[in-house]
């Protein structure tokens, strides 16, 4: 039986587990690990607790992208430690302003064949290289650098079989809206979309990374294309022709399902406000007015989107009412962009330059107006997320946003009549000076004062409960429990201050009946956590004593993150009983045999009912949760090894 690309890579990095078994745990050993600035700090925090002096992978790097505001000293404090623990641990770290991590991963260190495992969602973005990227939380990343396998589910391999090739005007982020649009936000769950088809060999790598990073919205645990001339011939632009391996399925691999998309009969599609998975084609909301245009982040300006925009942009003018933006990827896209003489036509047309960051993506730097109707080339627009309670953000590829910031309203390029000009992508990218700072070893390490420890937690007794403190929709965010933007992510490695705004949007008493109430249980929907990788959506709800959530499904990502942390996922044996809690009745939840069983029986008192819920965990993980967390059962195993 043949292989398929992502079993391929798995066979290479797995240390436990039965890579033949969809759905079994598997314990993944990663080459490559990458963290990012705001999640990192508490990375590194439990890094000091793993004893180990250097990490153990092939590479690891530290990227300063997502929160480049320094408005006080938080930011800046937050930077110099992770500079200096980059030393200690020996660890990469791209300077401040180098890049967004996944394109400068993309352009520096992503292998094709080798498993990365990185502390951000949209880590499958190095699948535009035949990379194997795996998102994590904070914690399983610090696991990783630490030489720890990482456990998952293995998961299922979807073939996305791409036929034809893109008409002009409608580039890769509509391949990717277009999966969003046949299978939703939960389509990929457990899931690789893997790339094949003759549709692969007319996208270039930065377009089948736009594709695979924003697979992540499927919920799927990774995507992949294939290594191919393509690949050889842009690690080789980058000066890593060494790097290139081919990598294709076998003839015979066997998918377990099948996804079909002609590239060319797509058009440009739009995802409406606030989820990416409403996804419709741009002429149906096509005229509705826009406040702001941000073109950027680590999906859509790599240097062919910007060269792109600037074709587009030349001689044209950014209407009066809008206000449009660029965050260039990374400062070798920049460099490239100014030898190809691009960046004149964005400056001309009124588009303001940012450095490169995520910048707007997550809030931090460029939030539209009260009410404003923002359209961005991001991978996400969960509300708020800009950085404006009330935003109404659409989703598209770059030209759907340069043609509207142009007009003014939301447009369909293909119905604008202009002379594009021409810009050619370079077939060797010179990389700038200085982008990464070389580990030296260092003998302190500065704590500032928004540094608090790594939050510890006990074991659970055998009956836990209390208050349903919030009974919960389907598609719950971690940007709901906690937030993103300026104003919150300085914040997010001290637990007591930022879990002051969790839940903010649904709930502002959220946090006040958490603390007077001193525990509870959080009831939720379907897809529970879905979103980012950050792990104080975890640790939160922990930190206010509440230790049971019941669902009726979780996001992969996030419950790693419970389980890290100690938090007990249960999902409704019958769904129906979901609609049968109120607020504020009282549960509680029978533990004592949950390590060797994983259904439980909840009572709930206020109604004199009992019903049945059942753990989506494994033996190993309903043990680590019971014994409080991840950091607890590590050092209870090595306790043992000692005895
Ligand atoms: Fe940064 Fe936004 Fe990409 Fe996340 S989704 S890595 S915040 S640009």
């Amino acid at each position: 039986m043949g292989l398929t690309i992502t079993e391929k890579c798995i066979k290479k990095s797995i240390v436990a587990g039965d890579w033949q078994q969809r759905g079994s745990r598997i314990g993944l050993r990663a080459h490559q690990t990458l963290g990012y600035d705001v999640n990192a700090v508490m990375t590194f925090l439990a890094l000091d607790q793993l004893g180990i002096d250097r990490v153990k992978t092939e590479v690891s790097v530290q990227y300063i992208d997502h929160n480049m505001l320094q408005a006080d000293y938080k930011n800046a404090d937050d930077h110099l430690f992770l500079e200096q623990m980059c030393a200690k641990y020996g660890v990469i770290c791209a300077r401040p302003g180098s890049g967004i991590c996944h394109q400068l991963h993309l352009e520096y260190f992503g292998v094709p064949g080798k498993t990365l495992i990185g502390g951000d969602s949209h880590t499958p973005a190095q699948g535009g290289l035949g990379m194997l990227g795996i998102g994590v939380g904070g914690f399983d990343a610090a696991l990783a650098m630490a030489g720890h396998p990482v456990y998952l589910a293995m998961p299922q391999v979807v073939n996305v079989h791409l036929s034809g090739q893109l008409p002009p005007l409608v580039s890769a982020k509509n391949v990717i809206l277009a999966v969003l649009q046949k299978i939703g936000v939960k389509g990929a769950v457990g899931k690789v979309l893997e790339y094949t088809g003759p549709g692969v060999a007319t996208l270039s790598v930065t377009e089948r990374s736009t594709i695979t990073n924003m697979s992540t919205e499927t919920g799927a645990t990774s995507a992949i294309f294939p290594s191919d001339d393509t690949t050889k011939a842009w690690l080789a632009a980058h000066d890593r022709q060494a790097d290139w391996i081919a990598l294709a399925a076998d003839d015979d691999a066997r998918y377990d399902a099948r996804l079909d998309i002609a590239l060319d009969q797509l058009e440009p599609l739009i995802a409406l406000p606030h989820s990416p998975g409403q996804v419709v084609p741009v002429a149906e909301v096509a005229g509705i007015k826009l406040d702001q245009v941000m073109l950027g982040s680590c999906t859509n300006t790599a240097l062919p989107d910007v060269l792109q925009m600037a074709a587009m942009f030349k001689n044209q003018r950014v209407a009066s009412h809008v206000d449009a933006a660029l965050y260039p990827s990374t400062r070798t896209v920049i460099k490239a962009a100014l030898k190809a003489g691009a960046f004149g036509a964005l400056v001309d047309a009124g588009v303001r330059i940012f450095e490169p960051s995520c910048g707007g993506c997550n809030g931090c730097g460029f939030a539209p107006q009260s009410h404003g109707v923002s359209l961005r080339t991001t991978p996400r627009n969960f509300a708020g997320r800009s950085g404006t309670a009330d935003d109404q953000v659409y989703l598209s590829a770059p030209e759907v946003a340069v043609a509207s910031a142009i007009t003014g309203v939301i447009t369909d390029p293909r119905t604008l009549a202009w002379e594009p000009a021409e810009y050619s992508v370079p077939t060797h990218f010179e990389r700038p000076a200085n982008l990464f700072i070389v580990p030296e070893p260092v003998t302190t390490v500065t704590y500032g004062p928004n540094l608090l420890p790594l939050p510890q937690f006990g074991q659970h007794a055998a009956k836990l409960g209390g208050e349903v403190l919030l009974k919960l929709p389907d598609n719950v965010t971690t940007d709901d429990i906690c937030p993103a933007g300026a104003l919150y992510l300085p914040i997010r490695s001290n637990i007591p201050a930022i879990s002051k705004h969790s839940f903010q949007t649904i709930d502002p008493t959220f946090y006040q009946r958490a603390r007077d109430a001193a525990g509870g249980v959080l009831v939720a929907g379907n897809n529970y956590g879905q979103g980012s990788s950050r792990e104080q959506a975890a640790i939160i709800p922990r930190y206010l004593r509440i230790a049971v959530i019941i669902a009726k499904g979780f996001a992969r990502l996030h419950l790693a993150n419970l389980v890290n942390w100690g938090v007990v996922p249960l999902i409704f044996a019958d769904a129906n009983d979901y609609a049968k809690i109120h607020a504020g009745d009282q549960l509680q939840v029978a533990l004592a045999q949950f390590e060797a069983e994983p259904t439980v029986t909840v009572t709930n008192l206020t109604q004199n009912t009992t019903f049945t819920a059942k753990t989506p965990l494994g033996k190993a993980d309903r043990h680590t949760v019971m014994v409080g967390g991840k950091l607890n059962a590590i050092k209870e195993s090595e306790a043992q090894t000692c005895d």
